[in-house]
């Protein structure tokens, strides 16, 4: 229960995404989610 709350690993490269407003934002790979997107 001690994992970084802060999103969800990425897809690509399961880097912990950030979460910044709308977005989820991969260190590696820029925003992978808005929430304009159908994700999970
Ligand atoms: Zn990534």
């Amino acid at each position: 229960m001690a994992e970084k709350a802060n999103g969800r690993p990425c897809p690509l490269c399961g880097e912990s995404m950030s979460h910044r407003h709308c977005k989820y934002v991969c260190p590696q790979h820029g925003v992978v989610y808005d929430c304009s997107d159908t994700f999970y």
